[in-house]
Formats: C-alpha cells, structure tokens, sequence
C-alpha cells in the first residue's frame, strides 16, 4: 500500500504510535493549517500582534440567519458582536430589531443585546456563557420564539445523541419534550425549573463533549430570555408571535369594512359576517392558517 507521497516508512501492520500509513501525521482543523503558511512567511511576531493579550491572530465565522451580509469572515480576535453584526455582517434584515446570537452552533449559547460589545475571544464567550465551537453565527431578530429556537438546537442533538449514555440518550430528549409542551402552551412554572435542573444534571453527567454542551441553548435562552419563558407558561402567549398553538387571530373591528375577502378565503368557514359589517373569526374553528391576514387589503386582522 502506498502512502500520501511515496511508500510508506514502515509496512503494515503499523505500530499504534505511528501516523496515518507510518507516516508523521498532523491532525488538526483546516482553519490552523490555513493560518500556518502566513505564519511562516511574515513570522510569529507579526501573527502576535493581531488579536487579543490571550487570544492571537484572526478567527473565521460563519454569519447567518436573520442579517443583510450572510457568508463567512474573518476577523481579528477581539473585534465586538457588534462590528461583526453591524458592520460587517450589515445589520437585521428589513430593518428588524436585532434580538441575539447563537455562537459556536448547536452546542454554544445565545448571547443577548448585552453582550454586543463583547469582545469576541475563547474565554470571553465562555464567560457569556457560550463557545466559541464550530464558529458559526445565527443572528436572530425580533421575530424569532426563544423557546421554539432552543427546541430547535436540541433537536440536532437528539438525533446526533449515539446513545451511550442516559444523560445525554433520555435527559436531552425530555428537554426537548418539555420545550414542545412549553410551545403549546402547557408548560408551567415548575416545567422551567425543570428544564434547568435537568440541563444542568446532563451537563455535569454526560459522557462526552456532545452532551456536556447540548443544554447551553436551553440554558443560555432561558438566562436572557427569561420573560419570553414565562410569557408561554404563565400568559400562554408567544410574544413573538411564533408559537402556533398560542396565536390568535383577530379581526380590529376599527379597522374591519366588511369586504367578506378574509371569509372567502378562510379554508374552513371560521370568519362571519355580512358584507359592509364587522366580521368575526371564531377561534375554535380557526387553524392559524394566515390567509385572511394575507388578504385583508384594510389591516384589519392581526396575531394576539
Ligand atoms: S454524551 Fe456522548 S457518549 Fe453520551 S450519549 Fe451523548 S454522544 Fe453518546
Ligand atoms: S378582509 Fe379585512 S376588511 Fe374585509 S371583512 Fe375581512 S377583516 Fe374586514
Ligand atoms: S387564519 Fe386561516 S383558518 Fe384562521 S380564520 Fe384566518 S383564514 Fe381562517
């Protein structure tokens, strides 16, 4: 068997302490051995200068989600959310209000409007309680549910969970439970300190690095987003108007002219009234399907 470059330098069977093929052998991320070569032609002096007393040189994300400039960047360690969001990253789309960022993918936290002067290092987002991790960036806006985002990060781990371990293999699945029942407004107080206590058991208890890490969105969410929490399971309301089971669609009778548009396009007969008078939408029938609030021409229906 040949190796990358040439034969090998001993033949199989290989010692356990040799590289890949007998080969010296260097593992490591595509983004160090990137940063190697310039090292080496303008020196470690140069390199040191960029970035941070603790944290040198550049670092790569991956910006996405709710912002102007998706794509990926390089940065030097130190540079603040906010440059990365505001400047480079453009800002919220269509003019949104920016909400918070979820670093280090599905295992980091999502940081708040707090934390947008962050400098941006290892042990800065570990100390705001995410990660640096994978380098992505999730921007989130105003429109984005705190609770059906923390489902959704967990739903990566529960399918990436080997099973292993029962932290990890059962807690994080009744997280996940939790967090639907929470969205469909049948969460109580008791279920958010539930949902923490048991984060922080799977995080304490869980085998390897996946588990350790996969309650940080539940955890960091709930931390910043606390009134979002319990607005689902005191009010029963999704303040950002994302939660299915939890809107309402209603007619402003101040509003409202009579036109019948939003009743000939409910699907399911849930709209009454005359023409030239105040409709109504009865919500035992209504299944939230939005299409007289698309067609309304007068503004006349909104989410509650
Ligand atoms: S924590 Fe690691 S070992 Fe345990 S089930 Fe999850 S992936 Fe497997
Ligand atoms: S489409 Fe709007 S204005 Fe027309 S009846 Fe329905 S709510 Fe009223
Ligand atoms: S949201 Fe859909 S189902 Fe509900 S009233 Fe409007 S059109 Fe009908």
């Amino acid at each position: 068997m040949e190796g990358l470059r040439g034969e090998p330098t001993i033949k199989p069977p290989y010692p356990a302490e040799s590289g890949y093929m007998g080969k010296p052998t260097n593992v490591n991320n595509v983004e160090t051995f990137a940063a190697i070569p310039v090292i080496i032609l303008k020196g470690a002096k140069w390199f040191s200068s960029i970035g941070t007393e603790k944290a040198k040189g550049t670092k790569v994300f991956a910006l996405a989600g709710k912002i102007n400039n998706v794509g990926l960047i390089e940065v030097p360690m130190g540079t603040t959310l906010r440059e990365v969001i505001f400047e480079i990253g453009g800002g919220i789309r269509n003019g949104k209000k920016f909400k918070g960022v979820q670093t280090g993918g599905p295992s980091g936290g999502c940081l708040s409007e707090k934390h947008l002067d962050t400098p941006i290092d290892f042990d800065n987002l570990i100390s705001a309680g995410s990660m640096m991790g994978s380098g992505a960036m999730i921007v989130l806006d105003e429109d984005d549910c705190m609770v059906s985002m923390a489902k959704f990060f967990l739903e990566f781990t529960v399918e990436e969970s080997c099973g292993k371990c029962a932290p990890c293999r059962i807690g994080n699945k009744r997280l996940h439970e939790l967090l639907g029942q929470i969205c469909e407004g049948k969460g109580s107080l008791d279920d958010l300190d539930r949902l923490k206590n048991m984060s922080l058991v799977i995080k304490d208890t869980a085998l390897c690095g996946l588990g350790q890490t996969s309650p940080n969105p539940v955890l960091s969410m709930m931390e910043n987003y606390r009134d979002e929490y319990i607005a689902h399971v005191t009010d029963k309301k999704c303040p950002a108007g994302q939660c299915r089971s939890l809107m309402e669609y209603v007619v402003n009778p101040e509003n409202c002219v009579g036109c019948t548009a939003c009743a000939r396009v409910c699907p399911v007969n849930a709209i009454t009234g005359e023409r030239k008078e105040i409709h109504l939408i009865n919500p035992a029938i209504c299944i939230k399907c939005g299409a007289c609030m698309e067609k309304c021409k007068f503004d006349a229906i909104f989410i509650r």
